[in-house]
């Protein structure tokens, strides 16, 4: 992630709310779009980047959001891309919530740094993406009413019990997965926008050729399929995760997951490590995914040493190397006529 400054020169982190050094309030500033300080007069803010008259998201009064805005009383941009907050009783939920929309904001920041939908064109005005945290519920019935994780047309819903880590390590070991993340998911769920509301009407020929034609092959009974015989056994030749096995659409939405990882650990390695790794759509992507995979082996070795997980589990084929390419790709892909 993108660090900013203070102004006693103190780097910012994307969650950092005073600054250790000056004790300044910190945050992100949604008028210059920056991670900065912010400085109090007279009960005014100013930002200490664009000096404008800053007011707080109305979402800080939960301790859910770190931005503000140039007028008082509003959502920050961010905060709006959410359609359902959990109730507001429960300590626990809105602590959950607050999880969810770091990882959201992280992954929002992430699509406008690259300019992939819905930051691309028009395509946030025709394909809105939005988002719902929900919580397992019971109808008036009596009847359990589970919330599934997904994407559809453009809304993605996270069921907020994944914000509780011992729920997802659980599911995490349950379902033979390397790792299971709030900010994955988000990575996950966003690459199901991506095909949809990008991927394919710009390049529908090329996507073909590396995942399949989705429509081709029953959803239902792929799954079933999956879940009753498990991938093949050479699916890491062609597969950036089992999972990917089961349908074209989750083998796009792990490979796009996969390439905000590598793109975020490029961009966290040059705020931070000086590396001036190219990172535009223009990048030669097969020379920065080594560069990548060389910080991997690094600092996979400080994980291991304390007993953590490997940076990035996934092992890259030359196969997934070509569908990483493309998801590259479709950063610089011009809009298409609409599919009938
Ligand atoms: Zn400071
Ligand atoms: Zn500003
Ligand atoms: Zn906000
Ligand atoms: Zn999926």
């Amino acid at each position: 992630m993108k660090t900013g400054t203070c102004r006693c020169d103190n780097r910012i982190f994307f969650d950092n709310h005073t600054c250790v050094s000056c004790e300044a309030s910190l945050g992100r500033c949604t008028v210059c779009d920056s991670l900065t300080s912010f400085t109090q007069r007279k009960n005014r803010l100013r930002c200490d980047t664009c000096e404008v008259q800053a007011y707080p998201c109305i979402n800080q009064e939960h301790g859910i959001c770190q931005c503000y805005n140039a007028k008082p009383g509003q959502l920050c941009v961010w905060c709006a891309y959410t359609r359902v907050i959990p109730p507001l009783d429960q300590p626990e939920s809105i602590q959950r919530w607050s999880r969810m929309e770091s990882a959201k904001r992280r992954l929002l920041l992430q699509l406008k740094d690259l300019g992939l939908p819905p930051f691309v064109g028009d395509t946030a005005e025709e394909y809105p993406l939005l988002f719902e945290f929900r919580e397992d519920s019971v109808d008036e019935n009596g009847n359990p009413q589970k919330v599934i994780t997904g994407h559809q047309n453009g809304l993605i819903t996270i069921n907020l019990k994944e914000a509780d880590s011992v729920h997802r390590e659980t599911l995490r070991v349950q379902l033979g997965e390397p790792q299971r993340t709030l900010i994955g998911h988000m990575r996950h769920e966003v690459g199901h926008y991506i095909d949809w509301s990008w991927a394919m009407r710009v390049a529908k020929g090329r996507y073909h050729e590396l995942f399949g034609d989705p429509d081709a092959i029953d959803y239902s009974e792929a799954m079933k399929r999956h879940y009753e015989s498990g991938p093949p056994a050479d699916w890491a030749d062609q597969h950036v995760s089992a999972y990917a096995t089961m349908h074209p659409w989750e083998d796009f939405a792990e490979t796009v997951n996969v390439y905000l990882d590598i793109m975020a650990i490029a961009t966290t390695s040059n705020a931070l490590a000086g590396k001036k790794l190219d990172l535009s759509a223009d990048a030669d992507h097969r020379k920065l995914v080594q560069a990548v995979l060389k910080i991997v082996i690094e600092v996979s070795e400080y994980n291991l040493d304390l007993g953590l997980l490997p940076l990035l589990p996934e092992q890259l084929s030359p196969a997934v190397l070509d569908k990483l390419a493309f998801i590259h790709e479709l950063r610089s892909a011009k809009k298409a006529e609409p599919v009938a």
